[in-house]
């Protein structure tokens, strides 16, 4: 099934506009069936981008492949489910065939926990911190200099939402991976015990938005040396499925903050943004 979805070339490409599509940047967005990642996909696409849309449901990320780019060419596809390896290596094995390269990478793909659920808050960390960088990792080879990987998190991944003692240790500037995983697995054993609360965790939502921007931090000091810029971004508060009908701001809105963020002036790299505008962490 993969391979029958792996291209759909347009009968007028950026060929007859004078460039070739080897020129033309593309984008890789995940979670992009419905929502930010879908609104993203779609000013991305006007900005110039080829966008490979991902999604875990096939049946829902062809059907909106097909709603936003009906001639094809423009918009390819592929299933991506991000807390599932196997998934995650399919991407990595069929993309050169795809595209000649990712100039931006958007890790969009997330859910909301904000309960005392267990199963419900270790589902979170599993993807919105661990998906999103396994993603990562398994497609940075595809990522040429100068590239960028925008990780989408949430004004509830400020450091403010963690207690006082937490806080330093996720901020320290020369944090590690290995480093960053404990805090994390220190949170799901907290999570178990039934003792994060107590000891300053907050929603397990916060936590993997929180642990989103250290990884966040931590891949930008290793990608520099290459020129790969990497940041996150809050979107803002957002009428989609997770943020609500009583949300602030239109999909649109929101899915603009995103694309300030992958597309921001310069080399700036490590932040944190919301409206293109750097926001404290
Ligand atoms: P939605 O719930 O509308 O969409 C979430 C998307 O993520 C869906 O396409 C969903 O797929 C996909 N997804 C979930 N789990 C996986 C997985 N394991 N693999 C691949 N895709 C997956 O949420 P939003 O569009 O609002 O959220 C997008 C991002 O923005 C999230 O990271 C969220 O945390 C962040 N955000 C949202 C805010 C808001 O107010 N809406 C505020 C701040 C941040 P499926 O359709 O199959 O469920």
């Amino acid at each position: 099934m993969r391979s029958r979805n792996l291209k759909c070339i347009a009968p007028l490409g950026p060929e007859a506009m004078g460039t070739t599509e080897s020129d033309r940047p593309t984008a890789l967005v995940t979670g992009a069936n419905r929502g930010l990642g879908l609104e993203t996909s779609i000013q991305l696409r006007a900005k110039g981008f080829r966008v490979v849309l991902t999604s875990r449901d096939e049946k829902k990320g062809t059907a909106a492949v097909r709603g936003l780019d009906p001639g094809g060419g423009d918009v390819l596809y592929h299933p991506l489910d991000i807390t599932d390896r196997a998934s995650i290596s399919a991407v990595a094995k069929d993309l050169p065939a795809l595209v000649p390269r990712l100039d931006l990478l958007v890790n969009n793909a997330g859910i909301g926990s904000w309960g005392a659920d267990r199963r419900a808050s270790a589902r979170t960390i599993a993807t919105n911190y661990f998906g999103s960088r396994d993603v990562t990792d398994a497609l940075l080879p595809f990522i040429p200099n100068g590239g960028r990987v925008v990780m989408v998190s949430s004004g509830l991944g400020e450091l403010s939402t963690m207690g006082r003692d937490l806080r330093p240790r996720f901020a320290d500037p020369s944090l590690t991976r290995a480093a960053l995983d404990s805090l994390v697995n220190a949170y799901l054993t907290a999570l178990e015990n039934g003792d994060a609360k107590s000891a300053g965790w907050p929603s397990a939502y916060s936590v993997s938005k929180v642990s989103l921007n250290a990884f966040t931090r931590i891949l930008s000091r290793e990608r520099s040396p290459r020129g790969v810029r990497v940041n996150s971004v809050c979107p803002g508060w957002v009428r989609t499925d997770m943020g609500g009908l009583g949300a602030s701001r239109s999909v649109e809105v929101g899915a603009r903050s995103i694309v300030l963020a992958a597309t921001l002036p310069g080399d700036a790299t490590g932040g944190f943004y919301r409206d293109g505008k750097k926001i404290p962490w």
